[in-house]
């Protein structure tokens, strides 16, 4: 599904990841572990090139995505990636239904509300579909974060540290969350943690 080979990135001539070899098939559920300051969102932000690869490559699906020219990253980003950021980055003057016709727009896939709506449903947001990003809690806000990046149906979702600001029984739920929805896309599931909690949920695992 996605195969990273030597790839090694600096930071002011300071190098913070060196990757021989990861591979992950597709389906394969996978945390990805270290420490803070060990280069996980580094390697998140590469794998969905949102950072340039300066040594090495990087494959999804046989394609290295930094190949491609900029208007075709976005295009194959928002078509096969589903990015959870640490923070929900949600639009805030859009409400709940709106944030999620925006990410089917940017894939440039026609609105269909009624797909949002069901997503929302799986997620229970269904009574919030109006509600704007200040009116949600954080567990909220954190849900539609994981909606809008499972809308499309993505091949690969990245997770960088969605349970590092939420209590235990939360931790738990999100976790879930993305299982059942990558599970439901058939998709290749990354979660980068440095949250013990998260350990045992995951078989495979990779660390920095
Ligand atoms: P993690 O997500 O595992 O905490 P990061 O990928 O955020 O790790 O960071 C890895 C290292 O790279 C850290 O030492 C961090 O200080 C450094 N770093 C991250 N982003 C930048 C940046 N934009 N400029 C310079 N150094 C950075
Ligand atoms: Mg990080």
């Amino acid at each position: 599904m996605f195969e990273i080979k030597g790839i090694s990135y600096q930071y002011q001539q300071k190098t913070i990841l060196d990757i021989e070899n990861w591979q992950a098939n597709q389906g394969e559920k996978w945390l990805l572990l270290g420490k803070s300051g060990s280069g996980k969102s580094t390697l998140l932000n590469l794998l969905a090139g949102f950072l340039k690869n300066q040594k090495g490559k990087i494959l999804i699906h046989n394609q290295d995505i930094h190949q491609l020219t900029p208007t075709q990253q976005d295009q194959f980003r928002a078509k096969n990636i589903g990015f959870i950021f640490q923070k929900p980055h949600l639009i805030s003057s859009l409400n709940v239904l709106q944030n999620m016709l925006l990410a089917q727009y940017c894939a440039n896939i026609p609105q269909n509300p009624q797909k949002c709506t069901e997503i929302l449903e799986s997620l229970e947001l269904e009574t919030h579909t109006h509600k704007f990003p200040h009116q949600l809690s954080q567990g909220q806000a954190q849900r539609l974060a994981v909606a809008r990046a499972v809308l499309n149906n993505p091949v690969l979702i990245l997770a960088d540290e969605p349970t590092a600001s939420v209590d235990d029984e939360n931790a738990q739920n999100i976790i879930q969350l993305l299982q059942t929805q990558a599970q439901r896309c058939n998709a290749t599931l990354v979660v980068a943690t440095h949250d013990q909690r998260v350990k045992t949920q995951f078989e495979k695992k990779f660390e920095l």
